[in-house]
């Protein structure tokens, strides 16, 4: 079957090639290279340089999503990486070494600078000392960002970020771009991207509504591409989200569920919140096996990876310097686990949310690590079913599509039967 397409998402792969392309011709246009990765990252910093950024996560996630990882992480082991390293490290690193050819078969550049945006997981720090070594004359940057240890930024360590973006990340992009930074470029990205960050975020509380006009992970996905890649702080980055609000709003009015690849949700039988990344490399068929029991993602923490909006932080023309360093430090893996309950649990009452399922993936420290301690306290505190599955980011072999069928249909009987016995409540009262 053909998978349906929206003209949200036709726009987006436009913005995608384009942008691939403008990576495999800085050759003749000589604009400079940043890679880096996408939580907390520092999009509006590298546009207002003039820059490209590479995402080296989103290359692997792409190779998921083209069955290519498989041979990219056979390569990296055949290299020496371990079976348990992150398999986006070693899909990246095996597309490197492979010649790296990106996910739209266009030879990618070499990095200017490796721009480390150190939020939260130790693997960031490992994965570019090998970058390091495949790329030795690229300069580096490293913004380390304080963990919310006691789930609260402190002034202190906002100055911290700050100090760090002035005297060592800005001078080194001066450097590497040959320019000095320009503030009204930086505060113009600074608010389109509040003005795309405000409609996503009604985009994703649209999830509210019975039936909800998206779902919140898989379609989720989607929706958080522009934003927290390559395109937050442009104008086609807003035209996108303002695209997108329309088509959920269209859905909302004529109270539609969510498109997916097999077609429009019918019937919204169950509503669902998820805590972790989906897998990329048999996505279709991960979704599927909730499409088919007609379930419906309201919220997912997955789609907060690259910062969270939700409690109304918006990127700021005013001190860009401290709106940067609040957007790093708010990001989801670098929040501790009470706040990532309380995000969880604020999804679940928000959306009114029938269950919560936890896919816990195996390369991940940085989402599974607590995952249980959060499963025991969610079910605690709501008295709601959690499923919990275990796969890959892009490790095709930790995907076993039996044993995650054997745990959804089982989760999915609980929520039947929890269904049935309310409605007989309801019959009797
Ligand atoms: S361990 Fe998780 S957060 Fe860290 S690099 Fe790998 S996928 Fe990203």
């Amino acid at each position: 079957m053909d998978v349906q397409k929206e003209n949200s998402m036709i726009k987006q792969k436009q913005m995608l090639a384009d942008h691939f392309i403008a990576l495999s011709q800085v050759q003749e246009t000589g604009k400079k290279v940043a890679y880096t990765f996408v939580p907390g990252n520092l999009a509006e910093l590298i546009t207002a340089f003039d820059m490209l950024p590479v995402y080296p996560e989103i290359n692997s996630l792409q190779s998921g999503m083209r069955k290519k990882s498989h041979d990219f992480i056979r390569e990296a082991e055949d290299a020496g990486y371990p079976e348990d390293v992150c398999s986006y490290v070693k899909c990246d690193i095996g597309m490197m070494l492979q010649g790296n050819i990106g996910p739209t078969d266009q030879q990618l550049p070499s990095p200017d600078i490796l721009l480390l945006s150190y939020t939260g997981c130790f693997v960031f720090m490992k994965w570019f000392e090998n970058l390091r070594r495949l790329y030795p004359n690229a300069e580096i940057a490293m913004l380390h960002i304080p963990y919310q240890a006691d789930g609260r930024m402190e002034p202190s360590a906002i100055k911290y970020v700050k100090d760090q973006l002035r005297k060592e990340v800005i001078p080194k992009f001066e450097k590497v771009s040959g320019k000095k930074l320009d503030d009204t470029a930086l505060g113009e990205c600074m608010a389109r991207s509040a003005s795309a960050e405000d409609l996503l975020i009604k985009v994703f509380e649209s999830a509210k509504h019975r039936p909800s006009p998206i779902d919140a992970y898989f379609g989720g996905v989607y929706y958080i591409g522009p934003i927290f890649t390559s395109f937050r702080g442009s104008q086609a980055c807003v035209e996108y989200y303002e695209a997108l609000w329309e088509e959920v709003q269209y859905r909302i009015l004529h109270k539609l569920g969510p498109i997916t690849p097999e077609g429009a949700v019918k019937e919204e039988k169950y509503r669902l919140v998820v805590e972790g990344p989906p897998n990329w490399t048999h996505f279709r068929d991960f979704w599927r096996l909730f499409y088919d029991h007609g379930a419906v993602f309201v919220g997912s923490t997955y789609t907060r990876v690259g910062g969270v909006y939700d409690y109304g932080f918006r990127h700021s023309a005013e001190d860009p310097l401290a709106s940067m360093a609040e957007y790093c430090m708010g990001c989801y893996t670098n929040r501790n686990l009470p706040q990532r309950i309380e995000l969880i649990e604020k999804f679940i009452r928000d959306c009114d949310a029938d269950g919560l399922v936890i896919n816990s993936i195996k390369s991940c420290n940085s989402f599974s690590a607590g995952q249980l301690a959060m499963m025991r306290d969610i079910e605690a505190r709501l008295s709601i079913p959690v499923g919990f599955i275990e796969t890959d980011l892009v490790d095709p072999r930790y995907y076993s599509y039996s044993n995650i069928k054997n745990r959804l249909d089982s989760f999915f009987q609980m929520l039947e039967q929890r269904k049935e016995l309310a409605a007989s409540v309801r019959a009797t009262a």
